[in-house]
């Protein structure tokens, strides 16, 4: 598990260099994959239960465990470990890992670490999200050793990982809520959050097969790429979220 001596409390930005390089002839390969808490997010669900062929719920249910945050009530979905006497990572084997292409986003920033924080800005007078990044420099990881150098907005780029911030920045938004005071989720919002941030084919379903489209007034072309396109249906299911957390009233009810 990362452990908070091994974040070096530094802040850095997309400028910061580093020398880094992780490779197979390494000594310490794959040591970083055991052991470990991986917080999940909402693109990473959809391209990992892509990968392995199955639905959202059935990755949910076979692969990931839940925590709620005492903070904000909201739910939190983590890669869950094998029973191995090194709680190893399910996908991890002894040439690297067998779903490297459609890593979670946690795995392509390490050794990296990303954070956010809103602020206002003293210029426009307006709120605005700042990201920053900070090293985790666990003992067994070596490539820290190596002389290849990087900006942290090279290894972003190089690992993939930009796009991944990308498509799930509204998320990131919902989860400043925490910051607000007393407002804790009750067990139908919790529910309603899991599904239509995580659960996005159960989300699917519940627009097209309940009485949804009875209550919501959703216009035909939104409708007609939710149906077909994933990420346009988990970005509908971050507005619907911010609908229900009364974050946002941009969802019209019929009259
Ligand atoms: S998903 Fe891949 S990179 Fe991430 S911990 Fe598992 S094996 Fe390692
Ligand atoms: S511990 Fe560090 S250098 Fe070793 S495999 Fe993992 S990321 Fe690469």
């Amino acid at each position: 598990m990362l452990s908070m001596r091994s974040v070096e409390p530094v802040k850095l930005t997309l400028k910061s260099p580093f020398k880094f390089k992780c490779h197979k002839s390494i000594e310490c390969f794959t040591r970083c994959c055991r052991n470990i808490q991986i917080l999940l997010t909402p693109y990473d669900i959809i391209r990992l239960k892509n990968k392995l062929g199955i639905t959202t719920g059935e990755f949910l249910n076979d692969y990931t465990y839940i925590e709620i945050e005492e903070k904000s009530s909201h739910p939190f979905v983590f890669l869950k470990m094998i029973d191995d006497d090194k709680r190893s990572c399910p996908f991890v084997y002894e040439g690297g890992c067998k779903i490297y292409d459609d890593r979670p986003a946690n795995c392509r920033y390490y050794p990296v670490g990303q954070a956010s924080l809103k602020k206002i800005d003293q210029e426009i007078n307006q709120p605005i999200t700042e990201e920053f990044y900070f090293f985790v420099k666990e003992e067994h990881c070596k490539g820290f050793n190596e002389s290849k150098t990087w900006t942290i907005e090279q290894w972003r780029e190089d690992q993939g990982v930009d796009i991944y911030d990308e498509i799930n920045r509204e998320w990131k938004e919902i989860l400043f809520r925490r910051n607000l005071p007393g407002h804790m989720l009750d067990d139908v919002k919790q529910k309603t959050f899991y599904m239509a941030c995580y659960d996005i084919d159960r989300f699917r379903r519940y627009i097209f097969e309940s009485r949804f489209l009875e209550v919501f007034d959703i216009e035909e072309s939104i409708l007609s790429k939710i149906k077909n396109d994933e990420i346009e249906l988990m970005k509908f299911g971050f507005s619907y979220t911010k609908f229900i957390l009364m974050m946002d009233n941009n969802l019209k009810l019929k009259q």
